[in-house]
């Protein structure tokens, strides 16, 4: 495992200002994640975890604060180049899936393959070995709709991977997945950390959390 830091927080903060009043969910958090790390985020419902994610995801912006990715001034860029950043450096498994139902499988995972300038055949061709590495090549041709929820999840996990990403973010990745296939997800994350890929993962369950290399928690946006 090497140790380089893929990812620093310092003193990030995020405010959401709401007709209600202003939400303070995330509150000076600092956070260095390492290349090969295996990290959980632990904590309740509503503590900031999505919201963190989120932004080490760059789905969001910080409010205050700075954020380091593989050498990225994150929190100086606008959103074109966050938007590029995003699709080379971060893979994003969500706890509902989120494949695109009107896709096939493998044009849910070569997807993110057609923002590079590549030939369609080399696209196929990478999107294929990274569901090839799910288990779930035998498949290629079906729509979501057509597999239980494991099975989306692992395509989901495949059409992450594809792009072959800095760091996996996982947010409650078993959440809507039954023991068995959450187990199955879990067993996969052990095997792609083992192969050096770098993740973080929210997730509710303490067994999964502990299955990874290190735990931190939040509390009402406070990190611990
Ligand atoms: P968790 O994932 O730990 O359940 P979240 O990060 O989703 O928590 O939410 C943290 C807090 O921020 C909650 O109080 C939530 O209501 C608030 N929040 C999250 N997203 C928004 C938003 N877009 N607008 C306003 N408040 C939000
Ligand atoms: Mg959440």
């Amino acid at each position: 495992m090497n140790n380089k830091p893929l990812i620093q927080l310092t003193s990030l903060t995020k405010t959401f200002t709401t007709e209600a009043g202003v939400i303070s969910a995330i509150k000076n958090v600092n956070l260095t994640i390492n290349a090969g790390d295996y990290l959980s985020i632990a904590g309740p419902s509503g503590c900031g975890k999505s919201t963190l994610m989120s932004i080490l995801g760059l789905l969001d912006t910080s409010s205050e604060g700075q954020y380091l990715l593989n050498g990225h001034k994150v929190h100086e860029l606008d959103v074109y180049q966050r938007a590029e950043i995003r699709n080379k450096e971060i893979g994003f498994v969500f706890q509902a899936f989120n494949l695109i139902g009107d896709l096939t499988v493998l044009e849910n995972v070569a997807l993110p393959l057609t923002y590079r300038k590549m030939k369609k055949q080399d696209r196929i061709e990478i999107a294929m070995n990274s569901l090839a590495k799910v288990n779930m090549a035998d498949r290629a041709k079906f729509y979501p709709a057509q597999l239980s929820g494991g099975q989306q999840q692992r395509v989901a996990v495949a059409r992450s991977l594809v792009v072959d990403p800095s760091i996996l973010l996982a947010d409650e990745p078993t959440g809507n997945l039954d023991s068995k296939n959450a187990n199955a997800i879990m067993d996969l994350f052990d095997e792609l950390n083992e192969e050096g890929r770098t993740i973080c993962m929210v997730t509710h369950d303490s067994r999964f959390a502990k299955r990874s290399s290190s735990i931190v928690h939040l509390d009402d946006g406070i990190l611990c």
